[in-house]
């Protein structure tokens, strides 16, 4: 019988925190103190493996979205979100201080975290006593609150936590909802974590991994890991409302490569350039997802439209790249039109000037049962049935074919019609959530002395110029790519020319809010730029070659150098749906360097 008990404590009553176990929301801010104070993986895999070793089951998910500043997973729009104004309304009046006192420390230090921290520190507090569960529930009324008033009632709720916590607390609780977390953990160490804090090693990291390319729910998988074990994770499975991470394609030179990798047949399919569209529909409700599985619902309501009117089944997910055209001359329009849908105002108006048509090529879900591990061939052939017409949802029939000649015709043709190339796939392989495997594989148009394929980069800070530019603070940029063995960014070239003054402006104005002043984690570098910046800014860069560098850390080793872009310039910046861990990979590079002097 429990001590507590047998003095006549009834446990049913006594709040959380006096249970045993809960875990404080001041002990998760020690937590992520120490987390913002390493920058080596390792070390962050050791300090969350001992913070997930010391949570419950029903604090697991919390504590997993709370480590990357949400309340939810990150594919639903719960947004925390409030304005640098609300949040230093909130610190002064939590704290008794006048709000130019709070400006002003904010100017001298720059990070509300910091202002929060010192302010709160007069008031004594040692330890803060919430526990995760009720600063998490707290967070959630500040996301859910809207309409008349909702400014007021946020900052309140806000004022509200900020009275009951420690400094260390104070400092990492306003970053939420200012949407400046630093500690910069990346969904697969979370998932390194729960495996060695679970069970023991990264053995079954692999069934995590599954699940979460089914799933995109770390939070799920973690409470799914401690209630059930691993045979629950195993069990997890595609839904209808829970975005799949998208399948993607690596590169092979020329169509003889190509089938003769696959055994001989291909299914061929042209090759759009919009944006990825994963459409789930159930029953009545059409939800969108972005290739980096963000919701796009509110801004394609024609192909919500289409969805509902074409679809003949009550549950479905597909797959499809949404593309802008012209109504008046049917022609499909450049992706920097298409762009322009990415918005989330005006999106009525927009829609009827420049309208969607959304390419289906794939489904992953029908009527209640997932269809990922069947093969393409069987996929296709529901798709064909499911869809009807082809007004706004248009199924893309393709074509197999086991002849170089047929792949060769279908390429030109597409470049006839202004398309990027084709996307040829294996014909009897499952939908591989979140793989980049020769099951897809893309075949794009390129011009002489450039490489076939641009790379998508991430910018780790900037270096400044000198000269007359350099007053608007152009000079060069350090660009990473990302080694997803290791979780960790790799740095790959330095861009300085290509960029108008007009793009230096821009991304210094989109730099300057996310610049840091030490090396961030996850960034492997050798080269130490003027400026550090988060790894969050995604561009997409075309070469000449790629080459080996000393310097640079990109497929680096003990033995051997690092690998490098030679004339690097920026073709555009990626939009929203890249995220960093979205940009080429370690090992894309190093079958790009394998491949470059191969012909098409
Ligand atoms: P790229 O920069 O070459 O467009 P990417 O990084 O966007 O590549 P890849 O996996 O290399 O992604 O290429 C696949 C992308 O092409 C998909 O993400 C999708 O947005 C788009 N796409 C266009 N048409 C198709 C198609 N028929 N099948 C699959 N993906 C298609």
């Amino acid at each position: 019988m429990s001590v507590l008990y047998a003095i006549g404590f009834n446990l049913q009553v006594l709040p959380d925190r006096l249970k045993s176990k809960v875990m404080t929301f001041g002990e998760l801010s020690g937590y992520f103190e120490k987390l913002e104070e390493t920058s080596s993986r390792l070390s962050l895999i050791d300090i969350l493996v001992e913070l997930f070793s010391h949570v419950e089951t029903n604090e697991v998910a919390k504590v997993a979205y709370l480590i990357q500043g949400r309340v939810a997973p990150f594919y639903e729009p719960v947004e925390i979100g409030m304005a640098e104004k609300g949040v230093a309304k909130a610190v002064a009046q939590a704290y008794s201080v006048p709000l130019e006192e709070v400006a002003a420390e904010y100017g001298r230090v720059g990070d509300f975290g910091k202002v929060a921290s010192r302010m709160s520190s007069k008031f004594k507090i040692q330890s803060s006593k919430l526990t995760v569960g009720e600063v998490f529930e707290e967070l959630k009324k500040v996301a859910g609150t809207s309409g008349e008033g909702a400014v007021e009632k946020k900052l309140n709720l806000l004022v509200g936590l900020l009275k009951q916590v420690d400094p260390v607390s104070a400092k990492h609780l306003v970053r939420i909802p200012l949407g400046t977390t630093r500690l910069g953990i990346g969904d697969p160490t979370v998932l390194d974590a729960f495996a060695v804090a679970k069970l023991g090693d990264k053995k079954q990291r692999k069934v995590l991994e599954e699940a979460y390319n089914k799933t995109s729910d770390l939070g799920l998988i973690g409470e799914t890991l401690w209630k059930e074990g691993l045979k629950g994770v195993e069990e997890l499975d595609v839904e209808v409302g829970r975005p799949i991470r998208s399948e993607l394609a690596e590169r092979l030179p020329d169509p003889q490569t190509i089938l003769q990798k696959f055994g001989g047949e291909a299914h061929a399919q042209y090759k759009y350039d919009g944006f990825r569209v994963q459409i789930h529909k159930n029953g009545d409700e059409v939800r969108l997802f972005s290739r980096n599985l963000e919701e796009t619902t509110a801004m394609m309501p024609e192909i919500i439209a289409g969805a509902l009117k074409q679809v003949k089944a009550a549950t479905a997910i597909f797959d499809s790249e949404a593309l802008a055209f012209n109504p008046e001359s049917d022609e499909f329009l450049p992706f920097q039109e298409t762009t322009k849908r990415r918005r989330k105002y005006n999106v009525d108006e927009v829609s009827k000037q420049i309208p969607l048509k959304s390419f289906v090529f794939d489904i992953m879900y029908l009527d209640g049962k997932p269809l990922i591990d069947l093969p393409l061939r069987e996929r296709l052939r529901r798709l064909a049935e499911v869809i009807s017409g082809d007004e706004t949802l248009v199924p893309q029939p393709g074509e197999f074919t086991d002849s170089v000649k047929r792949v060769t015709e279908l390429f030109n043709d597409a470049l006839a019609k202004g398309l990027e190339g084709l996307l040829l796939k294996k014909p009897d392989s499952k939908y591989e959530a979140g793989a980049r495997n020769f099951n897809w594989v893309k075949l794009k148009r390129h011009s002489a002395g450039e490489l076939k394929d641009t790379i998508d980069c991430v910018i780790l800070g900037y270096i400044f110029g000198r000269g007359k530019r350099a007053s608007f603070g152009a000079g060069a940029l350090l660009v990473g790519i990302y080694d997803k063995r290791k979780d960790e960014f790799v740095t790959v070239s330095k861009i300085g020319t290509g960029l108008s003054d007009e793009e230096w402006r821009e991304i210094h104005a989109r730099a300057d809010k996310i610049k840091v002043d030490h090396k961030p984690p996850r960034v492997n570098s050798i080269l130490e730029p003027s400026v550090w910046i988060k790894p969050e800014i995604v561009i997409e860069v075309l070469a000449d070659e790629i080459t080996k560098s000393p310097v640079h850390t990109a497929g680096k080793t003990d033995s051997e150098p690092g690998y490098a872009l030679r004339f690097p310039r920026l073709v555009r910046f990626r939009g929203a749906d890249r995220r960093a861990e979205d940009a080429t990979t370690v090992k894309e590079l190093l079958e790009m360097y394998k491949q470059q002097y191969k012909k098409t």
